[in-house]
């Protein structure tokens, strides 16, 4: 069967980085499923859907018209790349993403992503919803202290200012939002193994990633 490592964990904690540079070093695809939550929240804010109408919002997950071309993110024919990143988008989804028909509306879409030789998924639920049977589960963990500044850099890079306050608090929110749910609580699959990568260099991440991998 076709090979499956899940990367799950909280808001900012390098899920991403690690996931796409994993997926590279083994040649596999790879599905940032957080993308598909920010990209449901972003057609819904274009479209005036209500942020509390679950109907219309499961509506529009399933029938997302996205595509990923390289560094580009294709919604209905247009680059959203940078708009994914805004932090309204991410706060729409954080939102939108706990509610259970919005999940089922793209858990298809999600399932297919896994295509051979192998698949690299990241997010919130991907070891305890999506691909409870795959081999390796990683749940990355770092200090809040430590992802706050991850974020400020984020930013900074993109010339966007704000202080690590409002950040960690963010940050708090969303986390706790994303445990707290009924439904994909973030929590580690129960065969996950745990790796906080405060202390690590992202190569240092996934050469550990890659050597259970080969175990
Ligand atoms: O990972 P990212 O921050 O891009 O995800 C955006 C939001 O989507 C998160 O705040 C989280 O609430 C939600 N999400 C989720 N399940 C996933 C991936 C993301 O609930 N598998």
């Amino acid at each position: 069967s076709i090979p499956v490592i899940t990367i799950d964990g909280p808001t900012a904690s390098g899920k991403g980085t690690l996931a796409a540079a994993v997926a590279a070093r083994l040649g596999w695809h790879q599905l940032d499923s957080g993308m598909l939550y920010r990209a449901t929240a972003l057609a819904a804010m274009r479209q005036g859907v209500d942020a509390g109408d679950e109907a219309a919002l499961a509506r529009v997950a399933s029938s997302l018209q996205l595509r990923f071309d390289g560094e580009r993110v294709l919604l209905e024919g247009a680059d959203v790349a940078t708009e994914l990143r805004f932090e309204a988008v991410g706060a729409m989804a954080s939102k939108i993403a706990a509610l259970p028909a919005v999940r089922s509306a793209l858990n298809a879409l999600q399932l297919s992503f896994r295509k051979l030789p192998g698949l690299v998924a990241d997010g919130r639920d991907m070891g305890t919803v999506i691909f409870p049977a795959a081999p390796l589960k990683v749940f990355l963990t770092a200090s809040p202290a430590q992802r706050a500044e991850r974020r400020h850099k984020q930013l900074i890079s993109k010339g966007i200012s704000a202080s690590i306050a409002d950040l960690w608090a963010d940050l708090e929110a969303r986390d706790a939002r994303d445990k707290n749910r009924s439904v994909a609580p973030l929590k580690p699959a129960e065969d996950a193994l745990l790796l906080d990568n405060s202390g690590l260099t992202i190569d240092q991440s996934v050469d550990r990633v890659l050597a259970w991998w080969a175990e």
